[in-house]
């Protein structure tokens, strides 16, 4: 029988039991090792049942079994224990508060994003993106980072994947109750829940309640449109994560971006927290929050739209996640204009100008559509990418809007993604860091990084590392096992069928990891390239191999799916089922495990497509080797010592059969000629593999401290959001409106301004040669229109020059202005330049707008080269 109403009955504690719902309702139990095992005790089995989620743990337990908990001293011991450390963590000072620059700092950052990946439990994530925004929000509380997180709660959360017999991706939505989920509802005062309302067209309107959680001291709000008072459609805004066409999307972020403003301070109004002196969007799609700033700028302050996007920008941080278009939200410009025009959201913000921001008004883009990256560039004084490789793509695909820099100059920096070690750790590997350095130093080693601390690793005896391994290897094996089952079973085979089951994989067999989502450019087939030689190196009597494989498509992917029925059907073969197995649903609980049971980390990504890569860095941190296309975070930190780069071939071109089978030939030469054999070699001490456990060892020192979220949330604070924060006070609203006024300015006379002669006065090159450490003296003639010196910086640019003489490598000198303004505003600018380096050497003058409240000299993407020598932008999206 069906139900006609559903609801949940909450358990009542015994008083003394009571501290239990506060430890349950902060997720910090999802990393904190100590408090899992405090709820693990309310009830072993419950626990597993509940899939090791307190809340629904604590829905089920019996009233017998809390009666007998609440007159256990020894549990009632550990429960005060456990509650007075969560006190000490959530009010204790912490490294943001112990900063010297204290009172520089953002007293409050908001940070949006589409998807949450905190813990399987509130699974509101679909893949990297979301982990690392999860991951970003633990490192921000473990380091006291005043951060509020922003999102959606999307009653279907991503989708489940299981598989058809013949190895077809499904498709599942199970409903996710809030109520059941690790989340309050932000009630007002007088206990109405506090909601969010947008103007739809037509007069229609989208409401939205704001679900709680806390991760650790970090509150994250998730807007949910399955409230009553919305018609049918609006109450499906949030149905799905990444579902839908446009039409849908479109409204999901302007639910995110204008409804996300609208709840943190709705949220604050309440709490009491601080406003937010910094907004952090991480990727595009929340990138309305910043036309919803200006609107509050317009009319609680009287700035006008020029000013208030000065305003907006100073303390705005954008983040761009990926260098794949199809990653790049693009809406049609008709759909944003009818739904912010009259009758719209944002009334009084002129729509043309919101369609200005999102415009590919540069060489390439289509005049036809709204570009949610293009806009977050324009409302952001501060970017960045995500790796030092994507940083560099970034520059590139993006240079299109700053026409006449080089990529160098391009204002995106980069900031190279971490990972959360507390939670992707698995807690054998704690326990032997407790037993080697102390339970303390370990902790902070996790969450603060300091390479001192994990040089201790080096010290570890190998005999430790490779027991260790064993014991990961073998819970993984029981996993994939426990896993398969349920799948085959789940794919219709009955359970007498499956005996093979419990001879899949083998607890001493090289075992390689490869999980992911699978967009075409991640290469989940490569490794079938050649499926003889796959099977042979799976099969080698000697010295085999192992692969665990995992990845959800996209549900309109069919072509991911049907490379997940490629894979899936070589791995039904009876003849390596033993040895190569997909699991469906990969996830984070999974990936908990997948990750420190595997010897190898695979991942072959289209260079440089991948703009980070975070699982390896998850894998690192539990000893596992990785082998890897030299794409993202490994580009930058792979050592030969501790992995394997997987060579490419990225100079071919179009040519992406060739490229796949040269880059699928190198790795399997790179697994039978290195990987396995140093892994199977046994000469050492006590028939252990040393090699490889130097490796592993290697691994852990010198990636451990680099790749932790702490180490990545520690730049965002040192070099963007202080940074933005004290942009954000500079521009008051009267500076905001003169530096608006200013921009004016200089834009309408600088098609006027121009260098128009560059003479070397000293020590001039004779016949196409000077000497190493003369001095030229340069003397520039520019017209400057009506600007003033003080608008503009006059600078030569100088290095060595390649061929095609273009310089490398340029340093600037500034040169000053001599004598000016002539009748027609020309000046003479004048000043030395250093001949500091042998070989071909060029220089050339340039004219930069300049002004205190610039981030940099390409803020305005504005810059004057004599004559004939226009370099011209990039291309977006090439
Ligand atoms: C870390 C993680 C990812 C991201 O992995 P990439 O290497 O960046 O592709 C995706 N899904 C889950 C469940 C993860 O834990």
């Amino acid at each position: 029988m069906k139900a006609i109403r559903r609801f949940t009955v909450r358990p009542v504690l015994p008083e003394s039991l009571l501290p239990l719902t506060g430890l349950a309702r902060n997720l910090r139990w999802s990393w904190h090792t100590e408090t899992r095992e405090l709820f693990q005790s309310v009830d072993p089995e419950g626990w597993q049942a509940a899939g090791g989620d307190p809340v629904r743990l604590l829905g089920t337990v019996s009233a017998a079994r809390l009666e007998e908990l609440a007159a256990d001293r020894r549990f009632l011991r550990r429960l005060a224990v456990a509650a007075a450390d969560l006190d000490d963590y959530v009010n204790g000072g912490r490294w943001y508060q112990s900063r010297e620059n204290g009172a520089e700092l953002p007293a409050a950052i908001a940070y949006f994003s589409p998807e949450f990946g905190i813990t399987a439990a509130l699974p509101q994530y679909s893949g990297g993106l979301g982990i690392l925004a999860g991951d970003h929000l633990k490192a921000a509380s473990d380091l006291g980072v005043p951060l509020i997180g922003v999102g959606l709660l999307y009653r279907h959360g991503y989708f489940r994947q299981s598989l058809s017999r013949d190895g077809w991706q499904q498709e599942h939505y199970p409903v996710l109750d809030p109520n059941e989920l690790p989340l309050g509802l932000l009630r007002q005062d007088d206990g109405t829940p506090a909601r969010v309302s947008l103007t739809l067209p037509g007069g229609r309107a989208l409401h939205a309640h704001i679900w709680q959680a806390r991760v650790g001291r970090v509150p994250l709000l998730l807007l949910d449109s399955d409230v009553e008072d919305n018609d049918a459609a609006a109450r499906e805004v949030t149905d799905r994560l990444y579902g839908g066409g446009s039409d849908h999307r479109l409204l999901q972020e302007m639910l995110l971006g204008i409804g996300g403003v609208r709840a943190v301070r709705t949220y604050c109004g309440i709490s009491g927290h601080p406003a937010p002196e910094v907004f952090h969007t991480n990727e595009g799609h929340a990138g309305f929050l910043g036309l919803e700033r200006i609107r509050e700028l317009e009319r609680e302050q009287g700035l006008g739209f020029d000013a208030a996007v000065e305003a907006v920008r100073a303390g705005t941080v954008f983040t761009t996640h990926t260098p794949v278009p199809a990653g790049i939200d693009r809406f049609e410009r008709s759909l944003v204009a009818r739904h912010f025009g009259d009758g719209g959201e944002l009334a009084g913000v002129p729509v043309e100008r919101i369609l200005e921001l999102g415009a590919e008004s540069f060489p390439g883009g289509d005049p036809g559509v709204f570009n949610m990256a293009v806009m977050g560039l324009r409302l952001a004084q501060r970017a960045n990418g995500v790796s030092t490789l994507h940083g560099a793509v970034s520059r590139e695909m993006f240079a299109g809007l700053w026409p006449g820099f080089d990529p160098a100059d391009v204002p995106i920096t980069s900031v190279t993604n971490g990972v959360h070690a507390p939670t992707w750790v698995a807690p054998e590997v704690v326990r032997l860091g407790a037993r080697q350095i102390g339970p303390g130093r370990t902790e902070d080693a996790l969450s603060v990084g300091g390479s001192r601390r994990w040089d201790a690793v080096a010290d570890i005896p190998d005999q430790d590392v490779w027991d260790l391994r064993r014991v990961l290897r073998e819970q993984l094996v029981q996993e994939v096992r426990d896993r398969l089952r349920a799948s085959w079973l789940q794919r219709g085979a009955a359970a007498a069928e499956l005996g093979w089951v419990d001879s899949v994989l083998d607890p001493d067999v090289l075992t390689i990891g490869f999980a992911r989502r699978v967009p075409s450019y991640k290469r989940l087939t490569l490794m079938l390239r050649d499926p003889d030689r796959l099977r042979r190196l799976l099969l080698d009597p000697e010295r085999p191999v192992q692969i665990v494989v995992a990845g959800k498509a996209h549900p309109a992917d069919d072509g991911g799916k049907r490379l997940v029925q490629e894979l899936v059907r070589f791995a039904d073969d009876p003849r390596v089922r033993h040895r190569i197995v997909f699991l469906p649903d990969y996830g984070m609980a999974m990936a908990q495990k997948l990750y420190p049971g595997c010897d190898v980390w695979l991942n072959n990504p289209l260079r440089p497509l991948e703009a980070c890569g975070t699982s390896g860095m998850k894998a690192a941190l539990n000893g596992c080797l990785n082998l890897s296309v030299l794409d993202g975070w490994w580009d930058e930190w792979f050592e030969p010592d501790f992995g394997w780069a997987i060579p490419t071939a990225d100079g071919l071109g179009a040519d992406e059969d060739r490229r796949d089978h040269l880059e699928a030939s190198a790795l399997y030469e790179l697994i039978e000629g290195r990987v396995a054999p140093r892994f199977y070699d046994r000469a050492g001490r006590a028939g252990l593999p040393v090699r490889w456990i130097e490796m592993v060892r290697r691994t852990l020192v010198s990636l451990g401290p680099k790749v932790l979220a702490g180490r990545m949330v520690r730049e965002y604070v040192e070099r963007l959001y202080a940074p933005a924060a004290l942009a954000h006070r500079s521009l008051t609203a009267d500076a905001a409106r003169d530096l608006a006024w200013w921009k004016g300015r200089v834009r309408a006379s600088w098609p006027r301004v121009g260098v128009e002669h560059v003479e070397a006065l000293a020590a001039a090159p004779v016949n196409g040669t000077a000497e190493l450490g003369a001095t030229l003296t340069l003397r520039v003639q520019v017209s400057l229109d009506t600007l003033a010196p003080e608008d503009v910086e006059v600078q030569a640019v100088a290095g060595r020059v390649d061929p095609q003489d273009v310089i490398r490598d340029g340093r600037t000198f500034p040169l000053k202005p001599a004598a000016g303004p002539d009748m027609d505003g020309r000046w003479v600018y004048e000043g030395p330049l250093a001949l500091d380096r042998t070989g071909p050497f060029g220089y050339t003058v340039r004219i930069l707008p300049t002004h205190p409240l610039l981030a940099t000299p390409a803020e305005l993407g504005l810059v004057a080269v004599p004559a004939g020598t226009d370099t011209g932008g990039g291309v977006l999206l090439r």
